[in-house]
């Protein structure tokens, strides 16, 4: 069976249509600048090369039009017709309490989607827009929603519940939710497998390191605490979010610079993080060059940042008592040897210790420590996308 896999932004759509029987990706693409001028999809079928188009596509609908229509093309197509495509697997971002697995999509799942629309305005409504895109164009095709915080609805109360009035929590559902959870979820299974160990017996700390980025402690294979909260702008600093900052913080600035609710909101999650403090940018190859070239503020930056996934990773150390292994993966944790050398410094105590000479490695699996009774330190290229084809299969 072959499955196609959307994520759908609010002006981008990524696909990858995966051939279940080997699990290989047939095909992938990334469309840009859906409604803005200048939209265009960068489409790769395996083996053959990649072909731009370029044309107006006003929004996700015209989009997916043109990529199964490129799917099927006679020169750069890789499958015949669409009726090869068994199932649609959706990533949707926000399922709040309402779901802690993977679903296929009817009409009370998607009305629950929308009802989560409040606590992820920003991404649940393009996830909407390209389901209902799939739906109009693929009537008959059945469709699975693979959520990211689905992964995480297994924290208990003490960790999700925010030292704020109960009757918030109870009103509004305000309490941590953690998202990244397919790429958590398929990082630590993946760790179990290279392994060769059951998850049930595993304690995993996985470090998802990008241009969002949270920690999670993953016990027997269940989430048991992460980083991100009730949005995904608390916990670690990352590329423009502040993460964790004392809340006191917000009326102060809004106070001093006179700025409104939205001012402050936009500056939290796109001038923060290492961009706000560097004054530079928010990507950690520009920071790491700067940083050589002698940026003091470059250097702040990477250091708040490393110091911040430390705290984390201690903090779930302790909690789980103690970890069999560390996990990275993402932008930066599957390409950067200097963050991932600088977070495992000094944690020698906790048995992680990373070898330098294994660790000048970028974007495959490895490991990272020599001393067999230390605790693993594994780099593993996540996989969101096949998460969500497999979530789908098993479903359907
Ligand atoms: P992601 O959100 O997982 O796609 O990660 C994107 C981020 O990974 C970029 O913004 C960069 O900060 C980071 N990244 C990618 N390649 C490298 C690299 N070679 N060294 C350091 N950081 C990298």
């Amino acid at each position: 069976m072959k499955i196609l896999v959307i994520n759908c932004g609010s002006s981008s759509l990524k696909y990858q249509l995966i051939d279940m029987t080997n699990e290989n990706v047939l095909a992938k693409g990334l469309a840009e600048r859906i409604g803005i001028e200048g939209s265009r999809i960068k489409h790769k079928p395996t083996g053959k090369e990649e072909v731009v188009i370029e044309k107006p596509m006003d929004n996700h609908k015209v989009v997916l039009e043109i990529v199964l229509n490129a799917l099927v093309d006679s020169n750069y197509g890789i499958i015949k017709s669409m009726d090869e495509i068994g199932a649609v697997g959706h990533r949707v971002v926000h399922g709040g309490e309402k779901f802690s697995e993977s679903v296929i999509i009817d009409d009370n799942v998607m009305q629950a989607i929308k009802d989560c629309i409040d606590l992820a305005p920003l991404h649940n409504p393009p996830n909407i827009v390209g389901i209902e895109a799939c739906k109009e164009l693929m009537p008959n095709t059945p469709m699975v929603a693979v959520f990211d915080t689905a992964f995480h609805q297994t924290m208990e109360a003490d960790n999700y519940i925010y030292p704020i009035p109960y009757e918030f929590y109870e009103k509004y559902k305000i309490r941590r939710y953690g998202f990244h959870g397919t790429s958590h979820k398929y990082v630590s299974l993946r760790a179990a497998e290279i392994l060769g160990k059951d998850i049930k017996d595993l304690n995993i700390v996985t470090c998802h390191l990008g241009n969002g980025s949270s920690v999670c402690a993953v016990q027997g294979g269940k989430s048991m605490d992460t980083s991100m909260g009730f949005t995904p702008l608390e916990g670690l600093a990352m590329g423009t979010r502040s993460g964790d900052i004392d809340p006191a913080i917000i009326p102060f600035i809004m106070d001093k610079e006179g700025m409104t609710f939205d001012e402050v909101n936009d500056m939290l999650n796109k001038k923060s993080g290492v961009l706000g403090i560097s004054g530079i940018s928010s990507d950690f190859r520009d920071l790491e060059i700067a940083m050589e070239e002698g940026n003091e503020r470059a250097k702040l930056a990477l250091d708040v940042f490393v110091n911040r996934v430390k705290k984390y990773v201690g903090a779930y150390v302790a909690t789980m008592c103690r970890i069999d292994a560390l996990v990275f993966t993402a932008g930066i944790g599957e390409n950067s040897s200097y963050i991932r050398e600088k977070v495992c410094e000094g944690l020698e105590c906790l048995g992680i210790k990373i070898e330098p000479e294994l660790n000048n490695i970028r974007g495959k699996e490895a490991f990272l420590n020599k001393d067999l009774t230390a605790v693993n330190i594994l780099v593993i290229p996540t996989n969101e996308e096949l998460m969500i084809a497999r979530d789908t299969k098993a479903l359907i």
